[in-house]
C-alpha cells in the first residue's frame, strides 16, 4: 500500500533545490514537530483514530484456535515476502522518493482483514509494518507509525464493509457471488481509505505539490489493486486449502523478483531525459549487432549526429528551453527510424542510431533523412519570457558501415566520430560518409 517516505516538510531554512538529489534531506528525529500545526494534526489524528480502533477491538470477538493457525501462516509468508524481496524492496523504496511508494504487503495483510477476528488482522498489520521497517529502510518512526495506522483505518473499512454485507459470516465472507461482491466492495474500502489518507498527508505537507504528484502514478495504483487482489487469492486458500498458499507465495516471489528486476534493468538502460538507450546500453547492444552482423555476413550501419552550436540555444532560451529541444529531438530521431534501430544519446547533444541489416548507401539516406527532419522540427520551449517556438535547428551528420568502414566496433565508431567531425568542419547540417577502408562488397574482385 501506499507509505510517506516521499514526505518533505517545507522548512524556512531549508529548501531543496533542482540539482540536489531528491531524498538527501532525511528529516530529523522531530521531524513532524517541525512540520506545520496542521500536518502535526493530521497525523496524531491518523494514528490515534488507529490507536483507539486497536484497543477497542482487542476483546471484541471470540478468537478460535483456527484463527491464530491462520494468523501465524499469514505472519509468516509475509515475513518470508519481506526477507525474499528485501533488496528489490529497498531499490524501489529509493526510486519511489518523490511519489507514494507502494508494496505488496496488501496480499498479506487484506488477506488478514478478510479472515481474521479485527484484534488478528490489527496484530497482522502491525507485524508486517514493524518487520519491513526493520529490515528495508529505516524511515522515521512517525512516518512508519502513520503508513501502519493509515492501514489500520483501511482495514477497518474493510471489515466494516464484511460485517454489513453479511453480519453472519464476518469474520470472513459468504460463499457464491454474494463472497465475490463482499471482497470486491471490501477491497475498494481498503484501498479509498489508505489512499485517500495518504494523498490527505501529500497535499497538507506539500500544498506546492501538483495534484498529479499527489495522486502517484496509475501504474502503482494497479501494483495496489493487483497485492488486493492476491489478498483474496490468499485468503481463499487459507479457507479452503492452506498448504497451497506456499505455492502462491513461492510463484509471487518469483514473478516479483522477476517483474521489478526487469523494470530496473529498463531503468538502468535508459537516458531519463529522452528515454532514449544511454551510451551504455547503446554500446553494448551495438556489440551484439555487430557479432551478429559478422556471423550471418550482412551489414550494419552507424549514424552520428550532433547539433550545431546548441550553446547558443541554451544561452540565448535557458537550459530548461535546451532540455525540451533534446527531448522534441529525441521524440524525432525515434519517429524517423524503423522499430528494429537503436537510437541512443550519447551524453550532451550527441545522438547515435544503430542500423542493423543497413547498407552504406542506406545509413547515408538515413542520415540524411534525420537532418532533414531536424531542419523541419519546430519545438515549443518555454523561456525566461514565456513560450515561443524554435525552429532553425540543424545538426551535423557522421555515417560508417560494417564492414565497409571497420570490423571493430571502435573502428566503426571512430569512423563515424571522425566524419561528424568532417561534417562540422565542412560547415554543419550536412551528412558526411566515412570513407571506406575495403573495396565495397559489389566491387569488382580479382577473378569475377
Ligand atoms: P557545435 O556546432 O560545434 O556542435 O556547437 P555546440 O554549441 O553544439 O557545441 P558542443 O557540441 O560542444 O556543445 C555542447 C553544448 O550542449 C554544451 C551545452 O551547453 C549543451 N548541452 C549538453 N548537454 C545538455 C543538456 O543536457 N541540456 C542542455 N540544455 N544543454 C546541454
Ligand atoms: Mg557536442
Ligand atoms: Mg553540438
Amino acid at each position: 500500500m501506499s507509505s510517506i517516505r516521499h514526505w518533505r516538510f517545507r522548512r524556512r531554512h531549508r529548501r531543496r533545490t533542482d540539482t540536489e538529489r531528491p531524498g538527501a534531506w532525511r528529516p530529523s528525529r522531530w521531524g513532524l514537530w517541525s512540520a506545520p500545526p496542521v500536518v502535526i494534526g493530521y497525523v496524531l489524528a491518523v494514528d490515534l483514530s488507529a490507536f483507539v480502533l486497536l484497543i477497542a477491538t482487542v476483546r471484541a470477538i471470540d478468537i478460535r484456535v483456527q484463527d491464530w493457525v491462520w494468523l501465524g501462516m499469514l505472519a509468516i509468508g509475509s515475513a518470508i515476502h519481506i526477507e525474499a524481496a528485501r533488496g528489490i524492496e529497498r531499490l524501489r523504496e529509493v526510486a519511489a522518493e518523490g511519489v507514494p511508494y507502494v508494496n505488496l504487503k496488501g496480499m498479506w495483510t487484506f488477506a488478514g482483514v478478510l479472515v481474521l477476528p479485527p484484534p488478528l488482522a490489527f496484530a497482522l498489520i502491525a507485524l508486517t509494518y514493524t518487520h519491513s521497517w526493520f529490515r528495508l529502510r529505516r524511515v522515521t518512526s512517525y512516518r512508519w507509525f502513520f503508513s501502519a495506522a493509515t492501514i489500520v483505518l483501511a482495514g477497518a473499512a474493510a471489515a466494516v464493509s464484511l460485517v454489513s454485507l453479511s453480519p453472519d459470516t464476518y469474520p470472513g465472507y459468504p460463499p457464491g457471488p454474494l463472497g465475490l461482491v463482499a471482497v470486491t466492495v471490501a477491497g475498494l474500502a481498503y484501498w479509498f481509505v489508505n489512499y485517500a489518507l495518504v494523498v490527505g498527508a501529500v497535499l497538507l505537507s506539500n500544498p506546492d505539490s501538483t495534484a498529479q504528484k499527489a495522486l502517484g502514478r496509475l501504474s502503482d495504483q494497479l501494483i495496489v489493486a493487483g497485492s488486493l487482489g492476491l489478498g483474496v487469492a490468499t485468503a481463499s486458500l487459507l479457507r479452503h486449502e492452506p498448504w497451497t498458499v506456499v505455492v502462491l507465495l513461492l510463484t509471487i516471489l518469483g514473478l516479483h523478483r522477476a517483474l521489478l528486476v526487469g523494470q530496473f534493468q529498463t531503468a538502468a538502460r535508459t537516458d531519463p531525459q529522452t528515454g532514449l538507450a544511454n551510451s551504455v546500453f547503446w554500446h553494448e547492444m551495438a556489440g551484439k549487432e555487430l557479432a551478429r552482423a559478422a556471423r550471418t555476413q550482412t551489414s550494419l550501419g552507424i549514424v552520428f549526429l550532433d547539433l550545431d552550436h546548441f550553446k547558443t540555444v541554451n544561452d540565448t532560451n535557458g537550459h530548461p528551453a535546451g532540455d525540451q529541444v533534446l527531448k522534441a529531438i529525441a521524440d524525432e530521431l525515434r519517429r524517423e527510424v524503423r522499430t528494429d534501430d537503436l537510437v541512443g544519446r550519447f551524453g550532451g547533444e550527441e545522438f547515435a542510431v544503430l542500423l542493423p541489416n543497413t547498407d552504406p548507401k542506406d545509413t547515408t539516406a538515413t542520415g540524411e533523412r534525420i537532418r532533414h527532419r531536424i531542419e523541419a522540427l519546430t519545438v515549443t520551449i518555454t523561456t525566461p519570457r514565456g513560450q515561443t517556438a524554435l525552429d532553425g535547428l540543424t545538426c551535423s551528420v557522421g555515417t560508417a558501415t560494417y564492414p565497409t568502414c571497420g570490423t571493430t566496433l571502435e573502428e566503426l565508431i571512430l569512423a563515424a566520430d571522425t566524419a561528424t567531425y568532417v561534417a562540422k568542419q565542412a560547415g554543419r547540417n550536412r551528412v558526411v560518409t566515412a570513407p571506406a577502408t575495403e573495396p565495397a562488397d559489389d566491387s569488382p574482385t580479382p577473378g569475377n
